[in-house]
């Protein structure tokens, strides 16, 4: 049958008697279903049919949404099928590229397909018809020709407000006059900007690129060399210039008429970034900003899938952008375990997933770190990834001076939690009007209150783990179910009066630098201070424009920031990510350290660092002092090897977690049991508690496995995920590579 005939065949089929048959997955995440059923087509919809779109369903006494994935033109299961109730939008909503991608990621996670299918999409699209909530634009105005005009008092007020700024909001002219404001427009002295809310205007404000330095230069060269698909491993010191680098792919990209992704860790915890493509692309640009609503997220979606922006930056989901024709594909700070989506299914990591789809549209993936993932190093030491460095700051600046102090002397004849070394210097730069970052990774006041007398330690009654002192709203909280107590100062156990915290959180260095340093202005940035919307943004801001000396956070001081003026970087504690008994705790702390120590100097005054730590002598805090990602790498290496983990073994987790915990107990070593019966070179640990062996009353065990190749894995997996599919009792969540235990 030649093509033309097939065709004429299926609309005579279409038209004729026999019915449109197709293949839909529903959307229904439970373990048992996870198939696609058959239903008909009315006549009305058959046109409409597309592989790819959403319909609704019936389903038992349910309706359904799910996704039509395939088409036929005979019922072949003998039975009689339901009918399809409607189709729920006419667009595609997976392309052939993304239902590729979801069932390629089901066999690489073990999830259900239709998880698979659903972290692809903005929440509109998942489940349940949503509201949609329609983009919201803002208009406003830009300075047309204002020579030769003469101005009345009340059109002076309304021209002042552009004194710094090149658009002003119609709101805020509307409150000056409004029929100053119609002559103004009438008389083109004001012109109209029409822009989305959230989305910063920089119509004209477009910023040509810098002149590269020689070592960007090299490396961009090297990259165009290559063709087609490859990844690279962007090796560059903090300041060394890497987002310029991204920036020129990128145009590249542009210039060949293709889109690009660059995926940032948190993008509500990076606006300075963003606001620099904004600056380079303008409009080209589609932030998936965490701040969208669902309904503009949505939105975004479709501008994406409609081919109206070329340039999608985002967090580890965006990696799903809609975009036809990927020309490249960028992952800033690679190390950051964001990538690995770690809480739910599918448990896939975003830098698996760039490369996939560099795959397919056979374009380059670029992962850049100061402090590349141990994996990811290895790989482009053995030619598997292309290795482009930058090892110096640009421009010459220097790398900041590092000082690791050893509080375990110091801590006699420190002030509070601060070394003599840390306060001179930050004495001295104070004085000098330069500002301060500190890093404490932990929030809260302290980690833990106890008795004196007694013994008694406060604990989450859900969690297996302490409760937090919160002394701000004077509450006690588990940083693990968010459950929340009054605190007595009576201790529950023994009744004495002897309550006591210990441990340090940034609520107790915000405390002691303000009797340290009285006329000096704080702040602090922790998950507890930037909860609210925008928060962040603002606190950098803020800081940026000197309203504040010293900038005290939790990791998320260490994230990609960029100021000018900040010349010491302290590190009250770089134990604690040490302490975290977790393969990766070394490569973590190391990894921080050199982050956080990136903040300092990066302009022309130069900066310092002192870290602050009880194991002085550790490699992780030791190298950091020189920078020396390569020592480290080689170091952490050797021990990777000896204890048989990545990047020499690979690693599957597999957790086991219920409410019953003598049930969940006996499960799992049946579950061992099977796996060393039909495993043979993977080496199975455990099963043994989690590090927090109850959250919210679950109990959770888990099982290692370490191998190298294990034909049989995949398929033993399944049955075990199969034998339990039905079982309430019991949840099995298995975790390829996983980011931590
Ligand atoms: P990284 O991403 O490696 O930390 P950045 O790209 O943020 O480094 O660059 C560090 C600083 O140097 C930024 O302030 C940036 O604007 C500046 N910079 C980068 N490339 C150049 C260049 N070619 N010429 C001048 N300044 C540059
Ligand atoms: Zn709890």
């Amino acid at each position: 049958m030649d093509f033309k005939f097939t065709f004429f065949f299926d609309i005579m089929n279409l038209l004729g008697g026999d019915t449109l048959v197709v293949g839909v997955l529903v959307q229904l995440s439970n373990k048992n279903i996870d198939k696609i059923f058959d239903y008909t087509v009315r006549e009305n919809f058959a046109s409409k049919i597309k592989v790819g779109i959403r319909v609704e369903v019936p389903f038992g006494h349910q309706t359904l949404e799910g996704f039509v994935l395939e088409i036929k033109d005979t019922n072949t299961s003998g039975r009689k099928l339901k009918e399809i109730i409607s189709i729920v939008d006419e667009d595609i909503i997976l392309n052939e590229e993304l239902l590729l991608l979801g069932k390629k990621i089901q066999r690489m996670t073990l999830a259900t397909l239709i998880s698979c299918y659903q972290v692809m999409l903005p929440k509109a699209l998942k489940a349940k018809r949503g509201t949609i909530i329609h983009k919201k634009y803002d208009t406003y105005y830009k300075l047309g020709n204002i020579s030769n005009y003469k101005f009345n008092e009340k059109q002076k007020l309304i021209i002042n407000l552009f004194t710094n700024k090149e658009l002003v909001l119609r709101r805020d002219i509307l409150n000056i006059s409004s029929s100053s404001l119609n002559t103004l427009v009438k008389n083109n002295i004001l012109l109209p900007v029409k822009c989305e809310r959230y989305r910063t205007c920089y119509d004209d404000k477009v910023v040509p690129k810098r002149k590269l330095t020689t070592e960007q230069n090299d490396v961009v060269n090297c990259f165009f060399q290559e063709h087609g698909f490859n990844t690279f491993l962007l090796h560059g010191v903090t300041g060394s210039g890497k987002t310029e680098v991204y920036m020129e792919f990128i145009e590249d990209a542009l210039n060949k008429g293709k889109t690009s992704i660059v995926l940032v860790p948190e993008i509500s915890l990076t606006p300075q970034m963003v606001e620099r493509f904004q600056m380079r692309f303008g409009d080209k640009i589609a932030a998936l900003h965490s701040a969208l609503s669902e309904g503009e997220k949505y939105d975004e979606w479709r501008r994406i899938a409609r081919g109206e922006a070329s340039i999608v930056i985002g967090a580890r989901s965006a990696i799903f952008a809609p975009l036809s024709n990927i020309g490249v594909i960028i992952i800033d700070e690679e190390h950051s375990d964001s990538y690995k989506q770690d809480d739910m299914n599918p448990r896939y990591n975003a830098k698996d997933v760039a490369i996939i789809r560099g795959q397919y549209h056979d374009c380059p993936v670029v992962l850049g770190s100061a402090t590349p993932t141990l994996e990811s190093f290895a790989r482009a030491q053995k030619g598997v990834y292309k290795l482009l460095s930058l090892p110096n700051r640009v421009n010459g600046k220097k790398l900041p001076l590092v000082r690791i102090v050893d509080m375990n002397d110091e801590i006699k004849k420190s002030r509070g939690h601060f070394s003599r070394n840390l306060l001179t210097a930050m004495a001295s730069k104070l004085n000098k009007g330069e500002q301060i970052i500190l890093l404490l990774n932990r929030r809260g006041y302290s980690p833990f209150i106890t008795c004196k007398n007694c013994g008694y330690t406060f604990k989450c009654p859900h969690c297996d783990i302490t409760l937090t002192y919160h002394k701000t709203s004077n509450t006690l909280r588990c940083h693990y179910c968010g459950y929340g107590t009054k605190i007595y100062d009576i201790c529950p156990s023994c009744n004495n009066k002897s309550i006591t915290d210990l441990g340090v959180g940034t609520e107790k260095i915000e405390e002691e630098l303000k009797t340290i340093f009285p006329d000096k202005k704080v702040l602090r940035m922790d998950v507890d201070t930037t909860s609210r919307k925008g928060m962040h943004a603002k606190m950098i801001k803020a800081f940026k424009d000197h309203e504040y000396d010293i900038l005290l956070g939790t990791q998320i001081v260490a994230k990609g920031l960029d100021f000018s003026n900040v010349t010491l970087v302290g590190v009250i504690n770089a134990d604690t990510s040490l302490n975290i008994p977790d393969f990766r705790s070394s490569e973590n702390t190391f990894s921080l350290l050199s982050q956080v120590a990136g903040r300092s100097g990066r302009s022309e005054k130069s900066g310092e660092v002192i870290i602050q730590t009880y194991n002085p002598d550790h490699y992780a805090i030791h190298f950091t002092k020189d920078h020396d990602y390569i020592s480290f790498y080689n170091k952490e290496m050797q021990i990777r090897r000896m204890l048989k983990y990545p990047p020499f073994y690979f690693i599957c987790y597999i957790k086991i977690s219920g409410k019953d915990l003598k049930y969940i107990e006996n499960e799992s070593f049946k579950i061992k049991r099977s796996l060393d019966r039909n495993l043979g070179s993977t080496i199975i640990l455990g099963p043994s508690a989690c590090n927090i062996f109850k959250i919210n009353n679950i109990y959770r065990y888990g099982i290692i496995m370490k191998y190298k190749k294990e034909e049989n894995l995949y398929s033993v997996l399944e049955k075990i995920l199969d034998h339990y599919k039905s079982d309430s009792k019991i949840r099995i969540d298995i975790d390829f590579n996983p980011s931590h235990f």
